[in-house]
């Protein structure tokens, strides 16, 4: 008997973590993404630890290290007179306490060392899923996946992993209803060349705002050779929630133009701006029914203020594919449901916990412990009974 066909909607960091997964546990994948072509989009991606670990499981972890900076301290500092308030280290001391450094790149490049990991004959680029259709409860059979250009897939189990605006989770339960923060982001990316003289490039440094909805971050890109910017601040006049939209890079220094010198700075330095408005959606009561699950933005989306959206994905790639692995790549429909079920399980608690966690603008405000974030080892922990 073959072994079953893992159709994953979405060739982002999280369906494309999955398919590593579920490839290497011995099943038949075939990733299914809109875009035409993988593109260098979106700006940064801030893997903490506990993201570094999973994804060095999966083996991608020492391509990642070839681009990837690793911030040598968190740093807060205050908005207006500049003071620093806390320091901790990160680099070694994050490898010697979590097993894993925290690594900070583009986007691009993390979503790169996924896809060469997955052969090119499992992605199905240019595929945008419109909807499917799952035989009734506890019945054998294929989910048939329509889309947009009109063809047709069967797969045995479907994982959405097709982010915030997921067509798999509106298939299972619904069109749902965001709520805007009235909070927006920008996002930028700066050779560190222009920022010579500036201290602390080498860190991760947050400024903490006025309010608690305005903020500057920023940490190292590309071994140190860029830095990355990100600000939040209110803003009602703005509901685009959109990772490629561009903003003003004028407004931006407008919106900041009270705070410390230093990080006027970095925001002068800036010459284009990703915009985008911040929604927050509650945790989803149920994420799977049947051969049907989601994984990542799809079931969890969350604000940054924890840097945790990707991490959250990549962890729940590698426990999804731990279970199905347990289940085996002889299992029948109902084992197949049984282990989307038990891995919804185990993950559920710990991703609302985050979700919830990364609504205020609080995390490490006063240095604190990351340990429950940081530790978590998604290759160790148990499987749901
Ligand atoms: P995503 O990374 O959002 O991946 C979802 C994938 O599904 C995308 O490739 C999308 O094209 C595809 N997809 C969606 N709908 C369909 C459909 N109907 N049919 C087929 N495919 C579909 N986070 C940051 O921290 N910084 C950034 O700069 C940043 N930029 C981003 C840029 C883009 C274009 C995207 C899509 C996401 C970006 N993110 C960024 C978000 C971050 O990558 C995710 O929050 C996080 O990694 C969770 O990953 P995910 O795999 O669940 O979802």
């Amino acid at each position: 008997m073959q072994a079953p066909l893992i159709g994953i909607n979405g060739a982002g960091i999280g369906g494309l973590a999955a398919a590593i997964g579920l490839l290497r546990a011995g099943f038949r994948v075939r990733v299914f993404e809109q875009a035409a072509q993988f593109a260098r989009v979106g700006a940064d991606i801030n893997l903490t630890p506990n993201a570094v670990r999973a994804l060095d499981g999966l083996g991608v972890g020492d391509a990642l290290r070839e681009t990837a900076a690793q911030p040598s301290h968190r740093i807060s500092r205050t908005w207006d007179t500049g003071e620093e308030t806390s320091r901790l280290e990160m680099a070694q001391t994050a490898q010697a306490k979590y097993g894993a450094p925290q690594l900070t790149m583009h986007r691009a490049d993390l979503l790169q060392a996924l896809e060469r990991a997955v052969p090119a004959d499992a992605i199905a680029l240019g595929k945008k899923l419109v909807s499917f259709e799952a035989p009734p409860q506890g019945q054998p059979g294929s989910i048939r996946l329509t889309f947009a250009d009109g063809t047709h897939d069967d797969v045995d189990v479907l994982i959405g992993a097709d982010g915030i605006h997921s067509v798999v989770r509106t298939g299972l339960f619904g069109p749902e209803s965001p709520e805007f923060t009235g909070v927006v982001a920008y996002r930028a990316v700066v050779p560190a060349h222009r920022l010579d003289g500036l201290p602390n490039l080498g860190a991760f440094t947050k400024w903490w705002g006025p309010n608690p909805s305005s903020q500057i971050v920023t940490f190292p890109l590309n071994l140190g050779r860029d830095i990355f910017v990100f600000a939040t601040t209110p803003q009602d006049s703005w509901t685009l929630e959109s990772w490629t939209a561009p903003g003003d890079v004028n407004e931006l220094r407008a919106m900041y133009a009270d705070y410390h010198g230093e990080a006027r700075a970095l925001l002068d330095a800036c010459d284009s701006v990703l915009k985008s408005a911040l929604y927050v959606r509650d945790p989803l009561p149920q994420w799977s029914r049947e051969r049907v699950s989601l994984l990542g933005d799809a079931c969890h989306p969350m604000m940054p203020f924890m840097a945790q959206g990707a991490g959250m994905a990549i962890e729940d790639a590698v426990v999804l594919s731990r279970h199905l692995a347990a289940a085996g790549t002889q299992a029948d429909a109902v084992s197949l449901a049984d282990a989307l079920g038990r891995y919804e399980a185990a993950r559920r608690e710990r991703t609302a916990r985050v979700q919830i966690g990364s609504r205020g603008n609080q995390w490490l405000k006063e240095g604190g412990n990351a340990d429950w974030v940081y530790e978590y080892d998604a290759w160790q922990t148990p499987l749901a009974a």
